[in-house]
């Protein structure tokens, strides 16, 4: 499948997927309906499906848009959050496989950001997985819902998925996550070579998605707290910070919460 970020509200990513040789297509988080109708329009697409990774309003805000004006289409969403998806109508347990413009999909509990909040993993299409607003590129969700061990275990559960799976994230936060890792890691080469390509990729207004799972391995603070330049930033910092891992996490957590770099 064909996969097209939209950018929607004021820094969201839905995602078109698209069956090149059926015109079918589903949408990943519709923010809002008016762009992703005409986009689906413009196209010349049959929308069948939303696929809603948290009931966030600045991801789910156009599914009963949609849904009245594409009768039937499916909604598929975490029965955890069953009663917060707006339009749901396919509610997904942890690992549950399902079928969308045919392509084979996997559900991924990844709670922390919201207790319900799921990605959408297909191994036969890139392989690709949709993260919402648990793995940004270069972060993470805000712990909304959930404790800094929980993101950790969730943020886990995407990092076992293969090194080449694209990664396509909720937001373009991309350019100030890799700020915030660069000041963690000031010698990482991965984060040096990353920030150059993604502000170049911004000065031309263009997209930072996909990353990859293997590249958010080598760059992404929330899934470097075993580094040992991270460590010691933090300590040289926080010298009574504990050295535990889960402790290393929550000090990543916030001081990006309060990070202005
Ligand atoms: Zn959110």
């Amino acid at each position: 499948m064909e996969i097209v970020p939209l950018p929607l509200l004021a820094d969201n990513y839905g995602y078109l997927l698209i069956d090149p040789a059926t015109r079918r297509a589903a949408v990943v988080d519709c923010s809002e309906a008016g762009p992703v109708l005409a986009e689906v329009e413009r196209r010349g697409l049959r929308l069948e499906a939303i696929l809603s990774t948290h009931h966030h309003y600045d991801h789910v805000g156009g599914n009963e848009d949609v849904a009245r004006a594409i009768p039937g289409i499916r909604i598929l969403g975490s029965r955890a959050d069953a009663a917060r998806i707006p339009a749901i109508t396919e509610l997904l347990d942890d690992d549950a496989e399902f079928e969308v413009i045919g392509s084979r999909g996997r559900a991924i509990l990844i709670p922390a950001h919201t207790s319900g909040h799921l990605a959408y993993f297909f191994p036969d299409d890139g392989p690709s997985v949709f993260s919402g607003d648990t793995l940004f590129a270069a972060g993470c969700g805000r712990l909304f819902e959930g404790s800094p061990a929980q993101m950790m275990q969730s943020l886990g559960k995407l990092a076992v998925l293969p090194e080449a799976t694209q990664v396509w994230c909720g937001h373009e936060y991309t350019e100030q996550n890799l700020r915030f890792a660069h000041d963690l890691e000031p010698t990482n080469p991965d984060i040096i070579a990353k920030r150059t390509r993604v502000e170049m990729l911004r000065q031309n207004g263009r997209p930072t998605v996909p990353s990859t799972i293997g590249e958010e391995k080598r760059t992404n603070p929330f899934l470097r707290c075993e580094s040992a330049e991270l460590r010691r930033t933090l300590l040289s910092r926080f010298p009574d910070l504990s050295t535990d891992s889960t402790a290393i996490f929550a000090k990543i957590r916030e001081l990006k919460d309060n990070f202005r770099g």
